[in-house]
């Protein structure tokens, strides 16, 4: 047993083989009976754990598998179906142009804007509803920058709850707020940035006031433990082999925990060895790199930036709350964190859009990421890498207006038309 594998002996609080573990005291919760976010003893983050995680018969030998979504792996998830619309199944996407560009032996471009609504959190928000329904709660809430908003508001009106969202005013894309709006949530506009109405919604939910479905909640990352399950076997599939780094934005750093979770399910279970791990590799806006500066410094814990600022508001996060799960999944996997700035973001934008791959300025983060570790020599050019993008272009309309061509005006006719294209 290595140490990156996870025990598994049944404690006395499971329920059907599923319960929680706190990641830092060890100490064992009911799955489904009183709700918790943190541990009650110490307060650290808790895990999901599964006396029987599925054998993974045949990972990524059979290219047809793969194709069933989230719920194609519920044998790795809390229940057999959830609440639907349905999810995962993203498009794996050559980009020849930039592979080239970029001189890695392979690159490929896991886009997770190809969701229902249009972002990952899809896939935490089919399992973390219907977890919310097991419990039996009847209003559901979230802080955002956008994209859980309107994951969640999409998921709740579906399961008939009530959705309550706090999002940073002035700080949030169109479309997200859009989505929410249409999908029937209640809007807060807090007068703060995305942190403190995490705190705010914290509070609330401390008080009985509605059930957390931030990334705060295990449950939301065991759905998105999926995208890192459909990459191995994509990948594997179509390459021949498991890719060796995943390169991903950073926000809260679920995406990033959930990754790292995935993987030490795959080793424990013997699907794959610890040396076919991927290397994790975090990307942070500069303007918004806790992340990025506890890596870069060696710390096992992330000190809380209280301003910070991006164009890419999806990750414009001070706080990473699955620090403590996601820092070791950066380290354990050897893989690093870097942060970018706001111009190569929307360079990164840009070049995926001309391979035809539309994306929101945080997901561009991961292909700038790449960029900069490949010029400093930290990635090589033997590496076969997945950039993971998290978000559809149409999420943010007005991040994509200023980083595109301006429209022309021309008056209606022909002539008029034909000499302004030669002029
Ligand atoms: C939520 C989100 C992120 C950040 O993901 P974390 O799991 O919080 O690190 C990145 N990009 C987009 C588009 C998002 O919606
Ligand atoms: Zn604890």
């Amino acid at each position: 047993m290595t140490h990156l594998e996870i025990t598994q002996d049944e404690p006395a609080e499971a329920t059907d083989g599923v319960w929680l573990t706190c990641i830092e005291c060890g100490e064992h919760f009911p799955p489904f009976e009183g709700i918790r976010y943190t541990c009650d003893e110490c307060g650290g983050l808790l895990e999901v754990r599964y006396a029987d995680l599925p054998t993974f018969e045949d990972f990524g030998d059979d290219e047809s598998a793969f194709h069933g979504g989230v719920w194609r792996y519920s044998d790795a998830l809390p229940f057999d179906e959830g609440v639907s619309l349905p999810e995962g199944n993203t498009p794996l996407h050559d980009v020849p142009r930039l592979e080239d560009e970029i001189g890695v032996e392979r690159l490929r471009v896991k886009h997770e804007g190809m969701n229902p609504t249009g972002s990952f959190k899809d896939r935490g928000m089919t399992v973390g509803v219907r977890v919310a329904q097991e419990i039996g709660v009847d209003r559901l809430a979230c802080a955002s920058t956008g994209n859980t908003s309107a994951a969640l508001s999409a998921y709740g009106s579906r399961a008939g709850l009530e959705v309550l969202v706090l999002l940073p005013a002035g700080k949030v894309a169109a479309g997200k707020i859009a989505q929410a709006s249409l999908h029937g949530a209640r809007i807060l506009e807090v007068d703060g940035n995305f942190d403190r109405c995490l705190d705010i919604v914290k509070d609330l939910a401390d008080r009985g006031e509605a059930y957390l479905l931030n990334s705060l909640n295990p449950f939301r990352l065991e759905g998105q433990k999926t995208i890192a399950l459909e990459i191995m076997e994509q990948f594997r599939a179509e390459e021949g082999q498991f890719p060796d780094r995943i390169v991903l934005p950073v926000g809260n750093a679920g995406n990033t925990a959930a990754l790292y979770k995935a993987f030490r399910e795959l080793e424990t279970t013997g699907a794959i060895d610890e040396n076919q791990i991927p290397k994790i590799t975090g990307v942070q806006a500069a303007g918004s790199a806790p992340l990025v500066e506890a890596i870069e410094e060696g710390w096992d814990h992330i000190e809380r930036w209280d301003d910070v600022e991006t164009k890419a508001t999806a990750i414009r996060i001070g706080n990473p709350v699955n620090a403590p799960k996601a820092l070791p999944g950066v380290r354990e996997t050897g893989g690093t964190a870097v942060a970018v700035s706001d111009e190569e973001i929307t360079d990164a934008q840009r070049s995926l859009a001309e391979e035809g791959v539309g994306v929101e300025p945080a997901s561009a983060a991961s292909i700038a990421g790449l960029r900069t570790l490949r010029a400093e020599g930290v990635v090589g050019d033997d590496e076969q890498v997945v950039c993971l993008t998290t978000g559809h272009l149409l999420k943010d309309p007005d991040a994509a207006a200023e980083a595109g061509t301006d429209p022309e005006p021309v008056p209606a006719d022909t002539d008029d038309v034909l000499e302004h294209l030669r002029s």
